[in-house]
């Protein structure tokens, strides 16, 4: 494959601490691609010659969002639910067992095709790496063939057997735990790179959960963790303790839960869809941040408490409600996304990274966040999943 010059870029996000501030923002920018890594960045006067040449006319360039959180394998419709929710009904993660029932009762091509539907949603709205767990399947045979599904399109799977207690195990969570440590495990790991569990008054408890992500460490899958969602708890201690990737959603924490995630290196992903979609409180973000924590923006796109699959609109909920700037919004939507999928050759455009280039129909990242629910993502260069650089 050729070299691209890619130039006439008003602004570009590298994420490259050499150009300055967490954005690493070069004015007047280009970036070489050869082939599909990112080969140069850096001042457009300076940049070298490259066999073709590509003038986005400038435009802002930034990497593609990593959404490090999303449950795309699924079937059926929960707008019903929603309407009910904003009716005045509270949330209190049920209806995911009604997701449950539909997508048992799917065919591979349904589940496939909706999975698709949704990764071109994510793609057209500047996403280029997405994670997708399991968790709606429940038993050996369903979890393992979700996962089967996920893969062919993404190398994020993650195995979330442990998402609720399913109906048939309703007397018996130890066994249903049991299974998921035992046989299931054992027949998902060939398709999972990670383990998670919705460690949370309702589902799991603290030891469940750790008793899950113990299992699929063995298993050779590392762990990520869904808590202090719906209220406090003990879920984002036993993060930071096992030294997990990174927790998820982090919406009710006190002071020790920040301190253990500023000293651990896990990852908080804060998930504002959810808040929004939920009606409830939005996680302190500034607090985290003030803290030092490592924060990412994912969208937890489901079909129950949060069906986007934007990662802009994430953004700019996370500046309008949540305490971030533009600019923290934006590293935590890209950076924040790959530390918390423990990558490094994506969510930044440095030499070496793959070549996920989002031009925006705009002339600055701020825009994502100044212009709510604007479709500014322009073009998608490279991806993951959809093919070489177009
Ligand atoms: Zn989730």
């Amino acid at each position: 494959m050729s070299s691209v010059l890619v130039t006439g870029i008003g602004e570009l996000v590298s994420n490259d601490p050499q150009h300055g501030g967490p954005l690493g923002l070069v004015q007047d920018a280009a970036v070489v691609v050869d082939g599909r890594r990112v080969a140069w960045t850096g001042p457009a006067s300076q940049a070298p010659a490259a066999d073709t040449a590509y003038d986005v006319g400038g435009r802002a360039v930034l990497p593609g969002f990593v959404d490090s959180h999303s449950h795309l394998l699924f079937a059926g419709d929960r707008a019903a639910e929603f309407a009910a929710r904003m009716a005045g009904q509270r949330y209190d993660g049920g209806g995911i067992r009604t997701t449950v029932a539909a997508t048992r009762a799917a065919s591979d091509e349904q589940l496939t095709a909706n999975l698709v539907r949704h990764l071109g949603e994510m793609r057209r709205q500047g996403t280029t790496t997405v994670e997708v767990k399991s968790g709606y399947g429940l038993t050996v045979a369903d979890e393992a063939r979700a996962l089967a599904l996920a893969a062919r399109l993404t190398p994020e799977t993650t195995f979330l057997g442990a998402h609720v207690v399913p109906p048939e195990y309703a007397d018996d969570p130890a066994g249903y735990v049991e299974l998921v440590t035992g046989p299931m495990l054992e027949a998902c790991a060939p398709h999972a790179r990670w383990v998670d569990a919705f460690c949370e008054r309702g589902a799991f408890d603290v030891d469940q959960a750790r008793a899950v992500l113990t299992a699929g460490a063995e298993a050779g899958l590392r762990g990520r963790l869904h808590a202090n969602q719906l209220g406090p708890g003990p879920g984002v201690q036993l993060a930071c303790e096992l030294g997990l990737a990174a927790v998820d959603h982090c919406t009710f924490l006190e002071d020790a839960d920040v301190a253990a995630l500023a000293s651990s290196g896990t990852v908080a992903t804060l998930l504002p869809g959810v808040e929004f979609s939920t009606r409830s409180p939005y996680p302190d973000a500034r607090a985290l941040l003030d803290a030092g924590v490592r924060v990412a923006l994912a969208t937890d796109c489901n079909p129950g408490s949060s069906y986007t699959s934007s990662m802009p609109f994430c953004i700019a909920v996370a500046v309008r409600e949540m305490g971030m700037t533009p600019a923290e919004a934006v590293h935590a939507a890209t950076s924040g996304g790959a530390a918390a999928l423990a990558r490094d050759d994506v969510g930044h455009l440095r030499v070496g990274a793959r070549a996920d280039l989002v031009v925006l129909d705009a002339p600055s990242h701020l825009h994502l966040a100044y212009r709510p629910g604007v479709p500014l993502v322009g073009q998608v260069l490279g991806s993951d999943w959809a093919g070489p650089l177009e």
